[in-house]
């Protein structure tokens, strides 16, 4: 292996802490600490996962936590009346509504409710209108938590040339436009792109979001690349019955290859986290009209 090995646990880490700092001057100077509303529809045991680490890492940064926890029966009506009373409360900062949502809810339809200047998520059409023109907004947390990984590892991200794998609108699009943002040469890969690999050994900076098991090889990679692993994909592990996480990138090839490479777990994931964080905290900030010092 030659790849330096991308932290995201440490770096998370980091972020979190400065996090924490600006929330006791926020508090000191408003008398009130940000808050964020997380909704939680139905039982699926991976969201609860992500709200249960997305509750703790709002408490442990001092913000206020509001858990709302519906059953998986609840209609469209229910939870719209909910975005609304989240909307209209002033302890409210940042609302996100746990993706994905029961068959009888429209997901649109939730998002589009929420107020865009709650929307910490960034996933409203008028954050990614924000985004793609340049506007300060919310930026979806985990393309956010790539572009932090890259800025740290290499410093300027400016005339590099970037392959971001995948174009849905929580992950590839948004890391495309972040990337264009910084002055890369960005291209976009899919499903229908053709000779993947050869697009894929242009680039001096790779993001892998397709969420397919290992399908990036280290023989797609020009020597030296950055490469950002978003994949979560829960494959059989070594022992039988035990299943482990693994990227969208074939670790064990790629980092012979790469320069620097993030792993899974350990690298995207916890920056996803401490970007909500840091998203509530600017959100709160925006609303009283409060100067950040850091972690914006
Ligand atoms: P998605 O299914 O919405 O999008 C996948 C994209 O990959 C699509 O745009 C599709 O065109 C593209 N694609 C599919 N097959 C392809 C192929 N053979 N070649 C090239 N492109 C192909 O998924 P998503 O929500 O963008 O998430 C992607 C992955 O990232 C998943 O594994 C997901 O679990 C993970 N994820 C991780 C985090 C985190 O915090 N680490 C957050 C969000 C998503």
């Amino acid at each position: 292996m030659t790849a330096t090995i991308i932290d995201g646990k440490a770096a998370a880490a980091t972020l979190r802490a400065d996090i924490a700092v600006e929330v006791a001057r926020f508090a000191a100077a408003t008398g009130r600490s940000p808050g964020l509303a997380v909704v939680l529809v139905g039982e699926d045991p991976a969201s609860a996962v992500y709200v249960r680490s997305k509750g703790k890492a709002t408490v442990e940064a001092g913000m206020e936590s509001f858990e709302h926890r519906l059953p998986a029966d609840t209609s469209e009506a229910e939870l719209l009346a909910l975005v609304d009373t989240l909307n209209g409360d002033p302890a409210v900062d940042g609302i996100l509504v746990q993706l994905p949502l029961p068959p009888q809810i429209d997901a649109d339809k939730v998002i589009t409710r929420i107020d865009p200047d709650k929307d910490v998520d960034g996933f409203h059409p008028v954050n990614a209108g924000r985004l793609a023109t340049g506007l300060p907004g919310f930026v979806p947390c985990t393309p956010y938590g790539c572009l932090m990984l890259l800025r740290s590892q290499l410093g300027s991200l400016s005339g590099k040339s970037a392959v971001v794998i995948g174009r849905s609108n929580i992950v590839g699009k948004p890391m495309a436009l972040l990337l264009l943002g910084d002055s890369c040469t960005v291209t976009i890969a899919h499903s229908r792109t053709v000779d993947l690999p050869a697009i894929v050994r242009q680039a001096d900076i790779v993001v892998a979001a397709v969420g397919r098991a290992e399908m990036v090889k280290g023989d797609w990679l020009k020597p030296g690349a950055c490469v950002i692993d978003v994949g979560i994909n829960r494959v059989e592990g070594s022992e039988r019955g035990k299943t482990k996480l693994v990227g969208d990138v074939d670790f064990a090839s790629a980092s012979g290859v790469a320069g620097a490479i993030t792993p899974v777990p350990g690298g995207v994931g916890p920056m996803t986290i401490a970007c909500l964080i840091r998203n509530t905290l600017v959100s709160a900030a925006r609303r009283d009209g409060f100067t950040l010092e850091s972690a914006s």
